[in-house]
């Protein structure tokens, strides 16, 4: 009984929230799904101002920092692209079909895997699949993430050249911190009581690496930064689990 009223109370806020929607937007949410219904009560709940809705439903979270205050760059001069988000707290242009950041690329490349790819699609040159869940895409994803982070060290921040030995390892996490729970990508936050910042990579659930536990992925120059890394998160009391066979 107590039940049922709450949940009558969160679909009326939902429905003053659901007035700040663009036209066609509210026209087909009573055709919508429950499970997309309850979606949007649980970005709605989670949102501080109508607008932060919007950009949840919308556009999600920043995949780098997690801030909710992002918008979609539609509007957005000399980009004015609907499927590319811009997080207004640090800045990061990411994919909003793939989740992967948009560095000095004129598109996401995952437009040319697509382009590249056999499967059948419609005149819109659409293979109707949502790109973060291709076999393909996530494969270049996973790929991109390691590249990428890998050339800079997780510890000291060192630029790592392309033809020197970087040691990649994994760890499994006792309390994962707030800012990396439910996210992929790749990752600068402090950790532990000292705040020392660390580059990490957050692998995507589908990532084979995954299957060793891991719940991060270090990138270091040197031997030294392995041991670096490993004794601040064990005196941190961060992990005590690292894996260093991950390929
Ligand atoms: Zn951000
Ligand atoms: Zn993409
Ligand atoms: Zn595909
Ligand atoms: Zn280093």
């Amino acid at each position: 009984m107590r039940k049922a009223k709450s949940k009558k109370k969160k679909k009326s806020e939902l429905d003053e929230l659901i007035d700040f929607l663009p036209e066609e937007f509210r026209n087909t949410w009573e055709r919508m799904p429950d499970d997309m219904k309850e979606y949007f009560v649980k970005a709605a709940e989670e949102s501080k101002t109508p607008e932060e809705f919007i950009s949840r439903i919308m556009v999600g979270c920043c995949p780098q920092c997690g801030s909710p205050e992002t918008i979609s760059c539609e509007e957005v001069e000399e980009i004015e692209d609907p499927t590319v988000g811009i997080c207004k707290t640090c800045g990061l242009l990411w994919c909003l079909e793939c989740q992967a950041p948009i560095e000095d690329e004129e598109e996401c490349l995952h437009w040319d895997i697509c382009r590249k790819c056999e499967k059948s699609k419609d005149l819109k040159a659409d293979c109707g699949e949502v790109a973060s869940e291709c076999e393909k895409v996530k494969k270049w994803f996973e790929a991109k993430s390691i590249e990428v982070t890998g050339s800079i060290c997780s510890w000291c921040g060192k630029k790592i050249p392309e033809d020197e030995v970087r040691f990649v390892f994994g760890a499994k996490i006792k309390n994962m911190p707030q800012e990396l729970k439910d996210k992929c990508g790749r990752f600068f936050i402090p950790f532990g009581k000292s705040q020392k910042k660390i580059g990490v990579i957050v692998p995507l659930p589908s990532w084979k690496i995954k299957k060793h536990n891991c719940d991060i992925i270090f990138v270091a120059c040197s031997r030294d930064c392995v041991g670096t890394i490993g004794d601040y998160f064990e005196s941190e009391g961060l992990s005590s689990e690292f894996v260093f066979d991950l390929f």
